[in-house]
């Protein structure tokens, strides 16, 4: 399979799409959001710099998830696809991924668009803060993350647009459905 980028708002569903794609189509799975996770639990360097930003709300700064983002690509197994979870989430971000895998010779693949309302991003959100108890799953950040998605990340559809590699996927009320579509989606490449 191609690269995969999984976008779209925090709670749309991309972990949850990612496991289920990378299940059928036995992939590789980056998701820079557990990353830093595991830095923060292990107390690394880098967790304790990442923790401020997280607990915040706020997107690490670009030149750092860069980095960790190319380490993490260099270590998975070659010849696999990969699909990219929270990465890009700025333009600088989405260049230098471009450039990284042209450096590789490899290529940017296809860009999958989750679009879900916010009311049901919330209720989401907060049910998860209830199982998982992710420190900035509370109400007042989940707010703030909205604002940063919508300010920083949400443009970045466009780019992918320009590139030709933008496909959306609108949230119909059941995750069967969404997963049907982007499946039937997936199938035609290869
Ligand atoms: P969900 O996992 O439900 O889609 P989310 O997108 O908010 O929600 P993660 O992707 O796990 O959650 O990211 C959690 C936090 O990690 C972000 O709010 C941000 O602080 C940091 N982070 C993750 N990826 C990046 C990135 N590419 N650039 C900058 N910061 C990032
Ligand atoms: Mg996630």
């Amino acid at each position: 399979m191609k690269n995969i980028i999984i976008f779209g708002a925090p709670g749309s569903g991309k972990g949850t799409y990612s496991d289920e794609i990378v299940a059928r189509y036995n992939m590789g799975h980056i998701s820079t959001g557990d990353v830093l996770r595991g830095e923060i639990k292990q107390g690394t360097q880098l967790g304790k710099i990442a923790k401020g930003y997280i607990d915040n709300g706020q997107l690490i700064p670009d030149e750092l998830m860069i980095d960790i983002l190319a380490n993490t690509y260099d270590s998975m197994p070659e010849g696999k696809g990969v699909i990219f979870d929270g990465f890009p989430r700025t333009i600088p971000q989405a260049e230098a991924l471009k450039q990284m895998l042209a450096q590789r010779g490899h290529d940017m693949g296809v860009m999958i668009e989750l679009i879900v309302d916010e009311d049901t991003l919330m209720t989401r959100l907060l049910n998860r803060a209830k199982e998982q108890g992710r420190a900035d799953d509370n109400e007042e950040t989940i707010k703030k993350r909205f604002a940063v998605y919508h300010n920083q990340t949400a443009p970045l559809a466009e780019w992918f647009q320009t590139e030709g590699m933008r496909h959306t996927f609108t949230w119909e009320g059941s995750k069967e459905l969404m997963l049907e579509n982007i499946f039937k989606f997936l199938d035609t490449l290869k």
